[in-house]
């Protein structure tokens, strides 16, 4: 396994998939370096692919209310996407473009060991959790694979298509704190 630097560096010349050909640039993942929580969103948005950043604009002030809510801010987690170039026009990514970036998100979900990963909206976790994954009814559910602890919750920008999402994306946020908890916990029980 390369360095996360290394990485950074294959991914900024990357043309695996013909993103590369419509792509600003490439947006790395971003955060704390040895984070309990990962979340991981499906691609970047128009912001993104301009200023490099994952969640910047309306979605990202989303986040850091959710976060906030929490008792969390950006430097306390890492936020990434499965694929790491905006498609064009923000339309969902396609299958291939997914399996092809997919050893990105391995390779630092290997490199930064988070215990907890979650999915930020329903195409994360139909590629991460479940194909079958239905986000309004299994939202803030947990599963275990891998020895990482993975739930999903509503993507920010359905926060804002339906802002009466919020409170219930609180709730889960929550419920994400706790589970870090327990895995601390479980680690030193005395
Ligand atoms: S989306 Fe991923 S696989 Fe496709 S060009 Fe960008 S970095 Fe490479």
């Amino acid at each position: 396994m390369y360095s996360y630097k290394k990485l950074e560096t294959i991914i900024q010349q990357c043309s695996r998939c013909p993103l590369s050909q419509s792509r600003n640039q490439p947006v790395m993942g971003r955060g704390n370096m040895k984070p309990g929580i990962m979340l991981v969103a499906e691609a970047p948005g128009a912001q993104e692919d301009l200023q490099g950043v994952p969640f910047v604009g309306p979605a990202g002030r989303v986040l850091d209310i959710l976060l906030a809510s929490a008792g969390l801010t950006r430097q306390d987690v890492y936020i990434t996407n499965i694929i790491k170039c905006r498609p064009p026009g923000n339309r969902d990514p396609k299958p291939e473009e997914q399996n092809a970036c997919l050893p990105f998100l391995r390779a630092e979900t290997t490199l930064l060991k988070p215990p907890v990963i979650v999915c930020l909206g329903r195409i994360a976790a139909q590629k991460l959790i479940d194909p079958n994954f239905k986000i309004t009814k299994q939202h803030g559910t947990w599963v275990q694979r891998k020895g990482y602890w993975m739930t999903a919750v509503y993507h920010p920008s359905a926060i804002l298509r339906d802002p009466s999402r919020l409170e219930e994306t609180k709730k889960d946020f929550q419920s994400i704190i706790q589970k870090l908890k327990e895995i601390e916990e479980s680690k030193f029980p005395l």
